[in-house]
């Protein structure tokens, strides 16, 4: 099932991001001086997309681990030691606590990905207008046409304007916070599964129960620096939403330590994919006879996806699969059919967290079985060390991060 709306088909070609790691890592030394006490006194103003020098704009390279947690927020680290830099390395583990949080609860991925075709085919006719309205930048409140405009063009919001949108979406215009997820998740270069839902559940007060987002047109003025003011358009008080998925179902199911592998298997084939394109990847005593690349995209909403999100996708793996020398590969037959013809029987992959990557990767798995290829699937220290922090709040993640950042 496809469904653009008009303003969404004529979306530009970006240029904004260019994937490789060498943009990624060239960006990060340009935006290090400004990670410590400066990005906690800035980051909240968005100054529009002509000036984005108060935030770091490396989530994108980060979704696809283009660029590590662990080498950004070390980097910082290294720059401003943890006092200065302790905001910008929060944010950081902002998005690993996500990822914790919905390995624990693999279940609201599931409910979440099902209610996304659920609702738009229960929308009422006055909904669907408004939907069409919303996703065409045609509505009356300008600065929301405005972001829609922006993350269509550019396949990046900044973090206020995310919340501000999100806000507008479920409480001024009415419409399900699923089908705003997946507006997100089908046009934003970073779009993650847990970052993504969980924020937008977040804003509902249906993360933290009860805590929604409200957004108020005086805190966009100030913080949009006067270039908006929707007095008097947004809603005011209105109540947080409600529903029962948070419980936690899969408390610590995540897959064992690189170490933990290295039996002697024999050679194996090392496998990376969207969700981890190896950096800062450390593979040593791994005996790999050769490196794929999973090319292509997994399927991240039953409807259309925005077109620079699939080429950011694509480029990335190209990048990660001439950096590594390595095979690039489209389908997960390809991958199977690749570790037959290097002659390994073992296939060594990062460990894919809940999303779609994942529900790729759970095919690949059904794949290689029948072909008598057995996969082991490893997890970064990094997640290791913080999942298990991520269950609950953020605030249990926070203050173990002077420990997690040694
Ligand atoms: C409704 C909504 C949807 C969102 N969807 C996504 C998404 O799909 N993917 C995504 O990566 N982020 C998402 N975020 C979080 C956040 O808005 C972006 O990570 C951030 O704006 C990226 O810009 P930056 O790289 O300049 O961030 P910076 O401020 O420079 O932060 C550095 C890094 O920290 C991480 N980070 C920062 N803030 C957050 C946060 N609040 N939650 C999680 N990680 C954070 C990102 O990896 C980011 O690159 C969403 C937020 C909201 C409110």
């Amino acid at each position: 099932m496809t469904l653009l709306p008009d303003a969404e088909a004529s979306s530009h070609p970006v240029g904004f991001f260019p994937a490789p790691r060498a943009h990624g890592l060239e960006r990060l030394r340009q935006f290090l001086p400004a990670a410590g006490r400066a990005y906690a006194a800035s980051r909240n103003t968005d100054f529009g997309p002509e000036r984005r020098d108060n935030v770091s704009c490396l989530s994108p390279f980060i979704r696809h681990r283009l660029l590590s947690e662990e080498e950004v927020a070390q980097a910082a680290h290294g720059a401003h030691g943890f006092k200065g830099a302790e905001k910008f390395i929060q944010e950081v583990y902002w998005r690993t606590y996500f990822k914790g949080w919905l390995e624990a609860r693999p279940h609201v991925w599931s409910l979440y990905r099902d209610a996304v075709p659920a609702a738009m085919s229960g929308l009422t006719a006055a909904e669907e207008e408004r939907y069409s309205n919303a996703v065409g930048a045609r509505t009356d409140i300008e600065c929301f046409n405005h972001w829609a405009n922006e993350l269509i063009e550019t396949g990046y919001l900044h973090n206020h304007a995310r919340m501000w949108f999100a806000s507008i979406w479920i409480f001024t215009l009415k419409l399900p916070w699923v089908l705003g997820a997946d507006f997100f998740y089908r046009h934003l270069l970073d779009g993650d599964a847990a970052s993504n839902t969980l924020s937008w559940r977040w804003v509902a007060g249906l993360h933290t129960k009860g805590k929604h987002y409200v957004a108020k047109a005086s805190n966009i003025n100030t913080y949009t620096e006067g270039r908006f003011s929707p007095d008097g358009q947004l809603a005011t008080s209105p109540e947080p939403l409600h529903d029962d998925w948070n419980r936690e179902t899969a408390p610590g199911r995540w897959p064992t330590p690189l170490g933990d592998l290295l039996t002697p298997g024999g050679p194996c084939l090392l496998l990376l994919h969207e969700d981890d394109l190896g950096a800062a990847l450390n593979v040593e005593g791994v005996d790999v006879a050769a490196v794929a690349v999973l090319g292509g995209q997994a399927e991240r909403s039953p409807f259309a996806m925005g077109e620079a999100v699939g080429r950011f996708a694509q480029e990335a793996a190209a990048d990660a699969a001439e950096r590594h020398g390595s095979q690039l590969v489209a389908s997960v037959e390809g991958v199977v059919e690749f570790a037959q013809k290097e002659g390994v029987r073992t296939i060594l992959t990062p460990y894919a967290p809940v999303g779609p990557g994942a529900d790729r990767l759970a095919r690949l798995q059904e794949v290689a079985k029948a072909a008598g290829v057995a996969i082991h699937d490893f997890t970064r220290p990094h997640d290791l060390a913080a999942w298990p922090h991520c269950t609950k709040g953020f605030f249990a993640l926070k203050k173990k991060l002077p420990g997690l950042l040694g």
